[in-house]
């Protein structure tokens, strides 16, 4: 909340009126009503005054009051000249910085209605950073005039020859030159030197648009081309560009972001990529393309490049952004192209505070605003699929890989057959598979989709399972870390040496596998390899990333182990073995999308194999090779999959042939849970064309303490979800220490 209280600039030089002050109402000034949406969850603008020779527009940033406390927001709409604004408060001051554009409050309307959310909620991931409202802060360095100095010291030419070189603070140059800061002094006072005020958060130099890309292919160009002619011809559209890993997606869409900015000097393009992880590898193709490094926007970066980035963007001189989902809320002034690469990938959906999908989000804001969307990927989600299909998007393929790179060979390893040793995950065929590449001085990849050591602890004395204490949820052991972790919550403990339940000392056993316990398999079979585990705990942070990522391209690594972070976008030349140690773990628990994203997962990790001219080969274990999602995999036949896929959500009048929804009701205790739960499924309206299933006991049914209910709302097409939510929350009065979740098209059911 703080971030949202008033922020004083520290010396703000733009304009900056004092409205509410005596004497600054003249009395001959009319008065306008003014609403302003604040960064609050409140459930619409709330009404204020200010003199119309103010001039307030809508999307301008003001501090006003809001009981006893002054709170910044957005002007949303402005009556000129109102009678009874006279008996409203008065809007406190008007903030300098670049309005949010209409087409970001028309966004946020909308996206608070479809998600349910109050508006405030919205317009808190627009107004992101509120330093960025006041002109950038300076700093003084010394620059020479051209002007000789009367005098010419010793000391006097030491401090020019240190000038000439480089603009710094008079005291850096005092110390370089090995003088006083006098001397400097003494040179600006005389002309020959002077001050320069340089702003800490310059204008991003623009892309260049004279460079080219890379040549081509055909079949690359005549995807490309028909990109741009969809860029040149304007307006809302959507492509899917569908193409295997390593056909050149990014080449393409590349093509098309340089035809938008070219086409309008002031059009803005966004690229969303799934991992902050990735942005490093895509930043480099950016600036090969454009000669600069794009603008970054996602969690990880710092305030001070947060700040400046958002002024620029909403000043609509960041011409190119590349972000995480977040990135699509900032106030884009002209934005003309949205590419989402890897557009089935699970992280576009937020999962907290606001609920949403950026890729469905990203197509409503196009619409909205007159923008292109390309959605890129190998293995599009099937609401995608469907949407190509059916004609409302385009559908641009890139059939195969760039240049002589050919898909892996895929092999599934039935488990039940070919079954590992006792007490061991990798089958003999998974570990020659990878002894053969290493042989042959080539890199293999093991998946396995779970961080740490093992997902249970179980004592051998009385069968105690070590679990979360405030959760339903296992404790995860990390054996680098010597901690029982809540993957769930966060929550974690150092091992403990005896069971807390019967006492018994060192009695725990470690049940089944994560990628620390597949390493420590692979050490025993490949002593002398250089082995590494790639995950979130081993990489926390981009850099940790990065040097992962080189070490891996330099080939300074033989055998990477690695959950689904190593699934996105890399591309490892000499990489051409890949064993999925568990195919069958995105199945369990099977929810609508199981089988969808167990292909692309799979699907995707195997297209790391033999990205180049080597031949990549892929080992699937699983127990169920005659599921179809196996055998699709087997055959790369994901057409065939979707389409069994896609018959079955239509029979069952699920996503996209019928809407569902989800309401998650939580208490601190079961008991208020269950009542609130129950009153809500009595208020529920009855809606034609919509079923209303629970409320039931979450699967995860405690999460910090809070006990879960869950409604699932399935509905026909036609029906408005939104407004029957809407409806549904309006009727219904609960305890102040319930908390009702809803989730718009649900991706978790958990
Ligand atoms: P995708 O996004 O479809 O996975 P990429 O665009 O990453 O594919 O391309 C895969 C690899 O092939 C990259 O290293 C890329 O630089 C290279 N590549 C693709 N197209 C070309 C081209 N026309 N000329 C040279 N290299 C290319």
């Amino acid at each position: 909340m703080d971030a949202l209280k008033r922020q004083r600039a520290p010396a703000p030089a733009g304009p900056l009126f004092a409205v509410a002050e005596e004497g600054a109402e003249f009395v001959h000034d009319t008065l306008d009503k003014v609403a302003v949406l604040f960064p609050l969850p409140l459930p619409e603008p709330f009404d204020y005054r200010a003199p119309t020779s103010l001039g307030l527009q809508p999307g301008m940033h003001v501090i006003a009051p809001i009981g006893s406390r002054l709170v910044r927001g957005v002007v949303w709409s402005v009556e000129r000249e109102h009678p009874g604004a006279a008996n409203l408060k008065a809007i406190e001051e008007v903030l300098p910085g670049s309005p949010v554009p209409e087409m970001s409050r028309a966004f946020i309307d909308w996206a608070a209605k479809y998600l349910v959310r109050p508006p405030g909620d919205l317009v808190r991931m627009v107004v992101r950073s509120p330093e960025a409202l006041f002109p950038p802060p300076t700093y003084t360095v010394i620059a020479p005039t051209g002007e000789p100095p009367p005098k010419l010291t010793e000391a006097r030419k030491r401090v020019m020859e240190e000038a000439a070189k480089e603009h710094v603070s008079a005291a850096e140059l005092a110390r370089r030159a090995e003088t006083s800061s006098a001397v400097v002094k003494g040179l600006v006072d005389c002309g020959a030197l002077t001050k320069l005020e340089i702003s800490e958060d310059p204008p991003f130099p623009p892309p260049n648009l004279e460079m080219s890309g890379k040549a081509l292919s055909g079949i690359q160009q005549a995807a490309a081309d028909e990109m741009c002619v969809t860029v040149r011809a304007g307006g809302f559209h959507v492509a899917l560009l569908d193409g295997v890993t390593g056909s050149g997606k990014t080449e393409v869409y590349l093509e098309a972001a340089a035809e938008a900015l070219k086409l309008d000097p002031t059009a803005q393009v966004l690229v969303l990529l799934p991992e902050i992880a990735l942005t490093q590898a895509a930043m480099s193709r950016f600036n090969a393309r454009f000669g600069v490094t794009p603008v970054e926007w996602h969690s990880a970066i710092p305030q001070k490049a947060r700040r400046r980035a958002w002024r620029e963007i909403a000043a609509g001189r960041a011409r190119l952004v590349v972000g995480a989902r977040s990135a699509l809320f900032l106030p884009y002034p002209n934005l003309k192209l949205i590419v989402i690469d890897e557009e089935h990938d699970s992280s576009y959906k937020q999962e907290e505070g606001v609920i949403y999908q950026a890729r469905d989000l990203a197509v409503a804001r196009a619409k909205l605003g007159d923008c292109m969307v390309i959605l890129a990927s190998a293995t599009p989600s099937l609401e995608t699929l469907v949407n190509a299909q059916s004609g409302r998007y385009a559908h641009v393929k890139l059939p195969s890989r760039h240049g002589t790179a050919e898909l892996p060979d895929v092999e599934l390893v039935d488990l039940k057959i070919d079954a590992p040793e006792k007490g061991r995950w990798l089958s003999p065929k998974l570990i020659k598979g990878a002894a053969e590449a290493l042989l042959r001085g080539e890199q293999s990849l093991f998946y396995m989709n779970r961080r740490g050591y093992a997902p249970l602890t179980l004592c051998k004395a009385c069968g105690h399972r070590m679990r979360s204490p405030d959760s339903d949820s296992w404790l995860v052991e990390h054996r680098y870390s010597g901690r029982l972790v809540c993957h769930l919550t966060g929550f974690s403990m150092p091992k403990p040496k005896e069971c807390p339940e019967c006492l018994a000392p060192d009695s725990f056993t470690s049940i089944g596998p994560g990628v620390e316990r597949i390493e420590e398999e692979v050490r025993y079979f490949f002593p002398n390899a250089r082995i590494e585990i790639f995950s979130s705990d081993t990489t926390p942070n981009g850099d940790a990333v990065r040097d992962l990522v080189a070490r891996m391209e330099k080939n300074e690594i033989d055998i990477l182990i690695g959950t689904q972070i190593v699934a996105k976008g890399h591309n490892f030349p000499n990489l051409t073995f890949v064993g999925v140690v568990d195919a069958d773990l995105g199945l369990k628990g099977g929810d609508l999308r199981a089988g969808e994203r167990t292909y692309q997962l799979v699907s995707q990790v195997a297209g790391r194999a033999g990205r180049h001219e080597k031949k990549g080969r892929a080992l699937i274990q699983t127990y169920a090779p005659h599921e179809p999602v196996m055998q699709a995999l087997l055959a790369q036949d994901r057409d065939a999959f979707f389409a069994a896929e896609i018959a079955e959500r239509e029979a069952a009048g699920m996503p996209p042939y019928g809407r569902l929804a989800a309401v998650i009701v939580s208490a601190p205790d079961e008991l208020l849970a269950n009542d609130a739960a129950k009153l809500m499924g009595e208020k529920a309206p009855v809606v034609e064309g919509l079923d209303l299933w629970g409320p039931a006991p979450a699967p995860l049914s405690v999460i910090r303490g809070m006990h879960r209910r869950r409604f699932l709302i399935r509905a026909n097409r036609g029906v408005d979800v939104s407004a029957f939510l809407a409806a549904w929350a309006s009727r219904v009065k609960l305890h102040s220490a319930v908390r009702v979740q809803i989730d718009v098209d649900p991706y978790s059911f958990l």
